[in-house]
């Protein structure tokens, strides 16, 4: 057991390892002197977890309070909880969340559970078990979404999440190829990160200044399978890259991040639209999704595979059948190159432009910080438990911005920026 966990962090680079650490701390959450954390992890994530902490610490962190995760512990409670269990979950936990949040602690999550840990477990105890924590921690997701204090989310290459993007491989080849992907998409690959990260936010930030300066009232959307018109949110922003959360910090909440995005009008989505890339959601495979929207509404909606879940998905509540969230990404992002799919929305939906049924993020609005839930609702931004990206761009996508005078702009032409 010694020897074998020794040879899966032997495959992880120690150097990279501690610079997706820094840069987490200094681009992804620009954490400040005296300002308390608030960390999640897998237990398979605590080599980083004890980085994080470290270059908290020299950054002047006020306290670093970590909460784990193991999948062991959550099979247990499908293999052996009582009935009750799963309709369970840690409010008082998540109250005490919000109030850290309240409290301007910064807030950071690393993923790498296993994508398919539930995939063997009762579906209906999963959705209940789902919307029982997804009611629970809605008054901590609310101040995340509201991007009240600074957040960023990164990823770990766990052993268990490895053999799923890599099936053929060994256990500790499979961590090896991982952690490489993740530290390219991340950017720490570079031996300046920091540097790194700063140009990438400045090309994005140009993209979100173009996008802003047309004020485009929707988006046409044309390819195999898709003639789509997104209408977007009235007073919608475009956000990408670098951004500033309530308490005043510039963070980079999504590490890697290649997207633009903005919140469409919750009502006014019309045409067919087909997914480009499977979705990987709380352990099942949701692929070849053909949706028809009308006035904003999924009026039909099949799947190749997975329809199932998705219908259920869609009857989350009256919010998961609209869009939160329209995001523009190039066919030729870093991502789609690396040709993987790695099961984890972080990184897949960066591979190609995506929507998202669901919550919409408040801060995509102008003056986002001073709307009232009541003003965005009224702009046309979408409310749901369920916040839920899916891909739907590819190198045949041709997208035209349309705006208020119906005037045509080539946005993208074959998958890349027009
Ligand atoms: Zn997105
Ligand atoms: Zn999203």
């Amino acid at each position: 057991m010694t020897v074998h966990e020794r040879n899966i962090s032997a495959s992880i680079d120690p150097v990279k390892l501690d610079r997706l650490a820094e840069v987490a701390i200094k681009v992804g959450l620009k954490l400040e002197p005296g300002q308390d954390l608030l960390l999640t992890a897998p237990t398979a994530a605590l080599p980083l977890v004890r980085k994080i902490a470290e270059h908290a610490y020299r950054a002047g962190a006020g306290l670093v309070t970590p909460m784990l995760s193991d999948e062991a512990v959550t099979l247990s409670r499908y293999r052996f909880g009582q009935d009750l269990s799963f309709d369970r979950a840690a409010g008082w936990l998540y109250e005490g969340m919000a109030k850290a949040f309240a409290g301007n602690t910064a807030r950071l999550a690393i993923v790498g559970d296993n994508p398919m840990l539930l995939s063997g477990e009762d579906p209906a105890k999963v959705a209940r078990a789902s919307k029982a924590n997804s009611i629970a921690y809605r008054p901590a997701l609310e101040k995340i979404t509201g991007f009240d204090v600074n957040w960023n989310i990164i990823a770990y290459p766990s052993a268990s999440w490895a053999k799923q993007v890599f099936p053929g491989d060994e256990e500790d080849v499979a961590v090896a190829k991982l952690a490489d992907a993740i530290f390219k998409a991340s950017r720490v690959d570079h031996a300046d990160a920091i540097a790194a990260w700063g140009k990438h936010n400045a090309v994005l930030r140009e993209r979100t200044e173009w996008l802003n300066g047309q004020r485009f009232s929707a988006l046409h959307y044309s390819g195999p399978g898709t003639d789509l018109t997104i209408g977007l949110a009235d007073g919608h922003e475009w956000q990408g890259g670098a951004s500033t959360a309530r308490n005043g910090i510039t963070c980079n909440a999504n590490i890697p991040t290649e997207e633009v995005f903005t919140t469409p009008h919750a009502r006014r989505v019309d045409g067919h639209v087909v997914s480009t890339k499977p979705l990987s959601y709380q352990g099942s495979l949701i692929d070849g999704i053909a949706v028809k929207f009308e006035q904003g509404r999924i009026v039909e909606a099949r799947a190749r595979r997975g329809e199932e879940v998705l219908n259920k998905v869609l009857d989350t509540d009256e919010g998961a059948r609209r869009l939160g969230e329209v995001a523009l990404v190039p066919h030729s992002s870093p991502i789609s190159k690396s040709g993987l799919l790695f099961f984890n929305t972080l990184f897949d939906e960066n591979a190609a432009c995506h929507i998202a049924l669901g919550q919409c993020y408040s801060k995509c609005f102008v003056d986002g910080a001073t709307l009232t839930p009541e003003q965005i609702a009224v702009q046309g931004g979408n409310k749901s438990f369920i916040h839920i990206d899916w891909m739907i761009g590819s190198d045949q996508t041709d997208i035209d911005g349309i705006d208020a005078g119906g005037r045509l702009v080539p946005v993208f032409r074959n998958g890349e920026w027009a």
